[in-house]
């Protein structure tokens, strides 16, 4: 089985459609997404609408996603944040914003080895930034296999022998998964990178041969900024863009 898994769009639809298109993110079995669909950038509905025809597809909400379709307030996000929901909330079809509203709470059960979430396992909204959180993380997850997101940055977590140990993913890194281990993926973000490099990233698992591959494409991040400054936006999110922050 081939699973392409991937997250973090934030209404970016030059790098949503690069990574459409890329060879690797196709002839896939299942696709997971892991939250945050709109939040940041300029393209909330257009994303939305494109997300929406993907096949075999197992998603989780983010906290975007939940703030954007009114589940939750913008209240404890911060001002840039706050600006780009409420703006978004005015850019997106009532169907596209149903859809929105109807993503799953993670974590979600993929099969008997892949659990999704956007935070933690244990809790949607919670950032897992550092081996303690990651270790409270394999605590709640019943498979051996977890991907999340909301870090934006690219890392394997893994427990083995009530050992755990942290694996940077590197460009093109093929990396082979062990039966006896644990791991936490995160496969950094499509739309809004943070690892300080601008280019979008992503996973294809294939659990026959045991193995993880990231990869990583660029977009074209200067077209995105400027939509992002022609629409008002705070300044902020299209300058992080280029730096990758
Ligand atoms: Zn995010």
């Amino acid at each position: 089985m081939r699973y392409l898994i991937f997250s973090d769009i934030h209404s970016n639809v030059e790098a949503f459609e690069r990574f459409l298109a890329q060879k690797k993110a196709k002839n896939v079995d299942k696709i997971l997404f892991l939250g945050d669909l709109v939040g940041y950038g300029p393209d909330p509905d257009a994303v939305i609408t494109l997300f929406r025809e993907l096949p075999h597809l197992r998603a989780v909400r983010g906290n975007h996603d939940k703030v954007i379709a009114d589940l939750e307030s913008s209240a404890l996000f911060n001002p840039a944040a706050a600006f780009s929901a409420e703006w978004s909330k005015l850019k997106i079809s009532p169907a596209n914003l149903q859809y929105l509203k109807k993503l799953a709470k993670g974590p979600q059960v993929i099969d008997r080895f892949v659990t999704i979430c956007h935070g933690s396992t244990f809790d949607e909204d919670y950032y897992v930034f550092s081996q303690f959180e990651a270790t409270e993380s394999f605590r709640f997850m019943n498979t051996s296999i977890g991907f999340f997101g909301h870090t934006h940055f690219p890392i394997i977590y893994y427990l083995r022998n009530d050992k755990l140990d942290v694996v940077p993913l590197t460009e093109n890194a093929r990396i082979k998964l062990d039966r006896n281990t644990r791991y936490l993926i995160n496969p950094g973000s499509i739309g809004q990178p943070r690892d300080k490099n601008p280019s979008s990233s992503y996973i294809v698992f294939d659990s026959g041969k045991m193995e993880i591959s990231f990869n990583r494409f660029s977009y074209e991040v200067a077209r995105t900024q400027k939509k992002i400054r022609d629409a008002g936006l705070p300044e902020l999110l299209a300058s992080r863009l280029e730096a990758g922050v």
